[in-house]
């Protein structure tokens, strides 16, 4: 069982909390704070409860020395403005004597964020000794970093196993909720909607869903290497040579479980993906020599808008087509906006997927966007996220 922070006590303790911070900064400017926002539930609890509160978290890949392009210092200079102007003790490491004395003097509603963790080579190396220091003085465990939850690294996994209490901030929770209803028990029809560029990343996920979805569509770069795979021309598309083999297994695999999958019977296709590159329907699967599929035709889009039709739970992964170019976005537009009306719980992860629902407008009308990224698709690959794992009980 995991424990989540609103079953906790946190009143005057010591309360590290592993928050996702990992945002663009320019300047001293925090360019996007949606993660910064999507934290502040766990912490206004926390200052709620009148704890005493240790954020922590990574920024960018510092390869373990300080780096000032990677520090926190505008990010705490953001997430206190977004509280208010509440203070906040923002120490020049993350570790040591000075740190240590600032956590001791550390009052009941206080807040300090440590500097980067990833200045220290001992985070991503998840060396005990660093967890060690990192637990000392700490009373409560929160994790709410869903995003780094499939690494097992000092402040996500290592340090957990030295404090007394642990939990689940609120972001987590969220996650965990919704994905689990995806790899646990689906409310069925279940129909996954799979697309994108990374093929490679993405085969196991769609050899776990084999085994949990009615019906699987495919579409977007991923199409290729099955289309390829079954044999038909797919002229310069994208595709990866290595997972030809793969591909058909899964192909078969699905054919021999009644699992149905369903690829693109017609493509948007262009020389290359620019915006000034002249679109044409190709009618069938087949894509000429010199030609690349980049966004789903209309008759795909009809077959896959008809597949939804009475799905109870609606899992998204990977856009439809080149979305970023407004005449290849098309198909993931439309398709978005019909699972925008479907009465079912629906799921998006992945960060272009994010960026094409949030583009089409419809964002508010989907159950939940998952930004884990890695995290959301090992999750739904059916793994055991080690930052989740070491919450259990
Ligand atoms: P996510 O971030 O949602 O997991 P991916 O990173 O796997 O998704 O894939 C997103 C990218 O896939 C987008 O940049 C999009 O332009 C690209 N893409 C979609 N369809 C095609 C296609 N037919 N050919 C090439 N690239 C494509
Ligand atoms: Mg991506």
């Amino acid at each position: 069982m995991i424990t989540y922070i609103d079953q906790l006590d946190l009143a005057e303790k010591r309360v590290f909390i592993r928050v996702d911070f990992n945002v663009p900064v320019s300047g001293e400017t925090v360019t996007d704070d949606t993660r910064i926002r999507a934290a502040l539930p766990t912490i206004r609890h926390a200052l709620a409860q009148n704890a005493r509160i240790i954020l922590a978290s990574h920024r960018g890949r510092p390869k373990g020395k300080a780096d000032p392009k990677y520090s926190l210092k505008a990010v705490g200079l953001h997430l206190s403005r977004l509280l208010d102007n509440a203070p906040i003790i923002m120490p020049e490491t993350c570790v040591g004597d000075a740190v240590k004395k600032l956590i001791t003097d550390l009052e009941p509603g206080q807040l300090m964020l440590l500097e980067n963790l990833r200045f220290h080579p001992g985070e991503e190396a998840n060396d005990p000794a660093f967890a060690q220091q990192l637990a000392q003085q700490i009373d409560v465990y929160i994790n709410d970093a869903f995003g780094t939850a499939h690494r097992a690294h000092a402040s996500t996994e290592g340090m957990a196993k030295f404090v007394p209490e642990k939990a689940a901030g609120f972001l987590m929770r969220q996650e965990i909720e919704f994905l689990s209803r995806i790899v646990a028990q689906p409310e069925k029809p279940f129909v996954t909607i799979l697309g994108g560029a990374k093929v490679a990343d993405k085969l196991g996920l769609i050899e776990n869903l084999i085994g949990k979805a009615d019906k699987i569509l495919i579409g977007g770069g991923m199409a290729y290497t099955f289309l390829k795979a079954k044999g038909f021309g797919v002229g310069t598309s994208l595709v990866d040579e290595t997972k030809l083999f793969a591909a058909k297994r899964i192909l078969e695999r699905a054919e021999a479980r009644g699992i149905t999958i369903l690829l693109p019977v017609d493509h948007m296709i262009a020389k290359a993906p620019t915006e000034d590159a002249v679109v044409m329907a190709t009618g069938s699967e087949e894509i000429p020599p010199g030609m690349m599929g980049l966004d789903i035709g209309p008759k795909t889009f009809e077959v896959f808008r008809r597949a939804l039709q009475g799905a109870k739970t609606i899992f998204w992964n990977g856009p439809m087509g080149v979305f970023e170019i407004p005449s290849l976005a098309h198909g993931t537009m439309e398709l978005a906006k019909v699972i925008a009306e479907i009465d079912a719980t629906t799921v998006v992860g992945g960060g272009d997927s994010i960026a094409a629902i949030v583009k089409s407008g419809v964002a508010d009308k989907i159950s939940h966007l998952s930004t884990g990224g890695g995290a959301s698709l090992e999750f739904v690959e059916g793994k055991e996220l080690p930052g989740i794992k070491v919450l259990h009980q």
